[in-house]
């Protein structure tokens, strides 16, 4: 039988998965060092593999370059992790085992796995976001994912921010307090003196963390009409954000969207994703299964 191959690369560690889907997934993970061992270390494992292969599917933190047309198609270009700037990512995956290789954003990525088998089954519009050491979101517009003049990078939008009630100057070395500068794990703890997991339900921490995030998602929710959002992460695994962040999103949109999504429905509108921390490397699989279809370019397809 034919086997796909996945990577989630992430900033601080790797998942790689051989299998078919969510039933038959064998997988390990590691340590994310440089780029010459981590890579060789992805490929020492899928050498392993008995079956062959057809394709690998790449879940790449970023900014990466996933236009298939462009000569550094494949590379993790701009990112300020030591060693991986300019580095031709599915290229090397590529030449070291001879197979085509899909490439795109972890979120992104993530966003596939939830289209294919979990939360965004039957949509066309969504979005996914992680909330963790940063923020990241991706999805699909009309059945695609998002690309355009590279991808989409919605942590870093700006939102209102009372400095008053609020006088931490946010964790982004770019924005200071963009979405991601506000409202990431390093944010949480920056502003409280302590990490996220360590503060209490009814922290205020909380309120004001699912303020912050109910002003991003209003902001995607209007330009884009998602009929999904599922969001992920570190920071989401705080069950008890949810019902807060839909309770805020209801109130900034003071009635103004009157779909059952948001008046009647929200519990379903904004939600986890149903494949829990997995939707990355199962999405790096269908990935590499539409590659090997033809439905998705690859490096080498
Ligand atoms: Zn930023």
């Amino acid at each position: 039988m034919a086997l796909y191959g996945g990577i989630e690369g992430g900033g601080t560690k790797f998942v790689c998965a051989v299998g078919t889907g969510p039933g038959d997934l064998r997988e390990i993970r590691f340590p994310t060092t440089s780029p010459e061992e981590t890579i060789a270390r992805a490929v020492t494992f899928f050498r392993q593999v008995r079956e062959p292969i057809v394709a690998i599917g790449i879940a790449s933190f970023g900014p990466i370059d996933p236009n298939p047309t462009s000569p550094t198609f494949g590379y993790v270009t701009t990112t300020p992790k030591p060693g991986w700037a300019n580095t031709d990512f599915a290229g090397e995956v590529h030449r070291a085992l001879g197979v085509p290789v899909g490439f795109d954003t972890d979120v992104n990525v993530a966003a596939l796995g939830e289209y294919r088998w979990g939360a965004a089954q039957g949509l066309d519009t969504f979005i996914y976001l992680t909330v963790g050491t940063g923020l990241g979101g991706g999805g699909m517009v009309n059945g695609r994912l998002i690309h355009g003049m590279m991808h989409p990078e919605m942590g870093h939008i700006r939102i209102p921010h009372d400095w008053q009630a609020d006088p931490y100057p946010g964790a982004c070395p770019y924005h200071g307090d963009c979405l991601e500068g506000l409202t990431c794990g390093p944010a949480i703890e920056g502003r409280w003196g302590q990490p996220g997991e360590t503060l209490p339900p009814d922290h205020p921490a909380w309120e004001l963390e699912a303020h912050y995030l109910a002003l991003g998602l209003v902001n995607f929710i209007l330009p884009l009409s998602p009929q999904r959002i599922i969001m992920g992460g570190g920071v989401m695994a705080q069950a008890h954000l949810f019902p807060r962040i839909r309770a805020r999103v209801r109130q900034l949109l003071n009635g103004y969207v009157k779909t059952p999504q948001i008046t009647e429905e929200i519990e379903e509108y904004i939600v986890p994703p149903a494949l829990g921390n997995r939707s990355g490397v199962l999405g790096a699989i269908a990935l590499a299964e539409m590659v090997a279809k033809g439905q998705m370019p690859g490096v080498g397809a």
